[in-house]
C-alpha cells in the first residue's frame, strides 16, 4: 500500500481535530483526519456551555456541523485508527490496519481522552441521559439547588466536591479511594459537605432521575 502524501494528518476527529482541521484546510493545506473511535465529545447530552448556542446543543449535533465546515473547505475525514506513526525524512508514515495509509509533512494529535467510568450497572446509559456526570465544569450549573453525591478518589476528589458545593448545600463526597489517600478532611467539614468511605455498588434511577446510591 503506497501511502498518500497530505500536507497535515490531524489523528482524532472531536471538536479539537475538527477545528485544528477547518484552520488548516482554510490555510489552503491538504489535511486528513483520521479517526478511529468515538469522539468524546459524543457522549454530550446536551451542552449549555457551547457559545454560539444559548438553547443547548448536543454533541453529536455540534460534531455534525463541525464536520460539514471542515469538509466545505476540503478536509478528508477518514474513519480509520492510526496504529504506527513514524518519521520519514522530514514527515512522517502513518500506519492503519491497512497498512501504510498515509505521508503527512506534519501531525497534529488531537486524540483527546479516555473517561475512567465508575464500575457501576448500566453507568454508560446514565451518563447517556445527564443523570450520571463526569465534567463538573461542564455541568456544575445545572446543579444549583440539586442534592449532589460526589464520586471522587484523594484530594481530587475533595476539591471536585468542594467546587460543586459553590452550586449546592447539600453536596457529600463518596470517596473511592485509600483512606490514606484523603487529606483535605478538615476543608472538606468546613464546608460542610459529608463524607462516605465505602465502594458505592449501585446507582439506582427511577424515572428520570437518580433516586439513590447504594453501598
Ligand atoms: C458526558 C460528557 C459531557 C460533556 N459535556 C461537555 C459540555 O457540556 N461542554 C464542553 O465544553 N465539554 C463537555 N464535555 C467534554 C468534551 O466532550 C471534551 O472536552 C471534548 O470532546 C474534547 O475534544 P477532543 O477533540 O480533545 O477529544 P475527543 O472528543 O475525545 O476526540 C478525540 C478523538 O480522537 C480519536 N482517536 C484517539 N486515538 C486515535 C488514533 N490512534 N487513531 C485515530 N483516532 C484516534 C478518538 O477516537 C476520538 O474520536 C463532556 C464530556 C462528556 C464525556
Amino acid at each position: 500500500m503506497t501511502p498518500r502524501a497530505v500536507d497535515v494528518l490531524v489523528i482524532g476527529a472531536g471538536p479539537a481535530g475538527l477545528t485544528a482541521s477547518t484552520y488548516l484546510a482554510r490555510f489552503r493545506r491538504s489535511v486528513v483526519v483520521a479517526d478511529g473511535g468515538e469522539p468524546r465529545a459524543n457522549w454530550i447530552p446536551l451542552s449549555h456551555n457551547m457559545p454560539g448556542f444559548p438553547e443547548g446543543v448536543t454533541g453529536g449535533a455540534i460534531l455534525g456541523r463541525m464536520r460539514s465546515q471542515a469538509e466545505e473547505y476540503g478536509a478528508v475525514i477518514a474513519s480509520a485508527q492510526v496504529i504506527a506513526l513514524e518519521q520519514d525524512g522530514d514527515g512522517f508514515i502513518a500506519t492503519t490496519q491497512a497498512g501504510p495509509a498515509w505521508r503527512a509533512r506534519a501531525v497534529l494529535m488531537a486524540t483527546g481522552v479516555v473517561d475512567h467510568h465508575p464500575n457501576l450497572p448500566e453507568v454508560e446509559d446514565a451518563i447517556r441521559r445527564s443523570l450520571v456526570r463526569i465534567c463538573p465544569i461542564c455541568d456544575g450549573y445545572e446543579a444549583i439547588g440539586k442534592t449532589v453525591a460526589v464520586i471522587g478518589r484523594d484530594d481530587l476528589g475533595a476539591r471536585e466536591a468542594a467546587f460543586i458545593r459553590t452550586y449546592s448545600d447539600a453536596v457529600t463526597l463518596i470517596h473511592a479511594g485509600a483512606p490514606a489517600s484523603l487529606t483535605a478532611r478538615d476543608e472538606l467539614a468546613r464546608l460542610g459537605i459529608d463524607l462516605i468511605e465505602a465502594p458505592i455498588d449501585r446507582v439506582r434511577i427511577e424515572d428520570d432521575r437518580v433516586s439513590a446510591v447504594c453501598w
